[in-house]
């Protein structure tokens, strides 16, 4: 979960992050790996700082102390370029759409090619059906799809994937979650949040609970049993909310 310098073989590391607002500290020393084609759950109570976390994560919150690395390389002062450079995407739902735009358009700002959009139409019918229509005026689901769609044509190294699931009908939570394993399959290292518990069984590797602004408990899924993540999870809200 920490250690010392970075690891190479990481698609994304936090080591020993600390960050907050206005100078009250949220993060107390955060440390977290994501690999190649693993997708990292962070689960937590409202308030433990999953959103914060993914702000740094993704350069756009600088750490008070601390590291992120991406594939290995310090972030340092350039880390948003850096970045970048790494395909580091923070894809929250809609994230990257200009909503004046029609779904084509869109898609032509990040797919260029003809065939590229039709790969993607292929796919995914509904948006097809609406690639006249103004992004704007689509479904959260299908704004979340046309943001996410274009990147299995070229997987990130990196995706922080913000509540993905926020406000979705069911069945589009299916399809974000099987493009999201999809990505994984690619080699993305995917950090992702979720409100639910439920959401991320059946799709993470790694699972991680933020409480307070600390790492208290990381390894595989399947260590976590349904029962115990419940009574954790509950746990952990509860003494959050006793301390408040
Ligand atoms: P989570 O995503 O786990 O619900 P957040 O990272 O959103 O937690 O928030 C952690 C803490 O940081 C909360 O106490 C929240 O009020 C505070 N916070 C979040 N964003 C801001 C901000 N932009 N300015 C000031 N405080 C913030």
């Amino acid at each position: 979960v920490s250690g010392g310098g970075p690891d190479p073989d990481a698609a994304l590391q936090l080591v020993g992050v600390q960050a907050g607002y206005d100078g009250a500290p949220v993060l107390r020393g955060v440390g977290l790996t994501v690999r190649p084609g693993e997708i990292v759950a962070l689960l937590g109570p409202n308030g433990s700082g999953k959103s914060t976390t993914c702000k740094v994560a993704a350069g756009l919150l600088a750490p008070a102390h601390g590291q992120v690395y991406v594939a290995g390389a310090a972030a340092g002062r350039q880390g948003a370029v850096r970045r970048a450079r790494a395909g580091v995407v923070l894809a929250p739902e809609g994230r990257g759409i200009f909503p004046s735009l029609t779904v084509d358009e869109n898609l032509a700002l990040r797919l260029p090619l003809k065939k590229d959009r039709s790969a993607v139409y292929a796919r995914f019918t509904g948006l097809a059906a609406r690639r006249e229509v103004a992004a704007g005026s689509l479904s959260g689901g299908e704004q979340q799809l046309l943001a996410l769609a274009p990147l299995l044509h070229a997987p990130p190294r990196v995706l922080i994937a913000d509540e993905p699931s926020l406000g979705l009908a069911p069945r589009v939570v299916d399809e974000v979650y099987r493009l999201l394993a999809e990505l994984r399959d690619a080699g993305t290292g995917l950090l992702l949040v979720e409100e639910k518990a439920s959401e991320i069984l059946g799709v993470a590797d790694t699972v991680a609970y933020l409480t307070q602004g600390r790492v208290t408990w990381c390894g595989p899924r399947e260590q976590v049993e349904t029962e115990r993540l419940t009574d954790a999870y509950l746990g952990i809200a509860a003494a959050g909310k006793a301390e408040r």
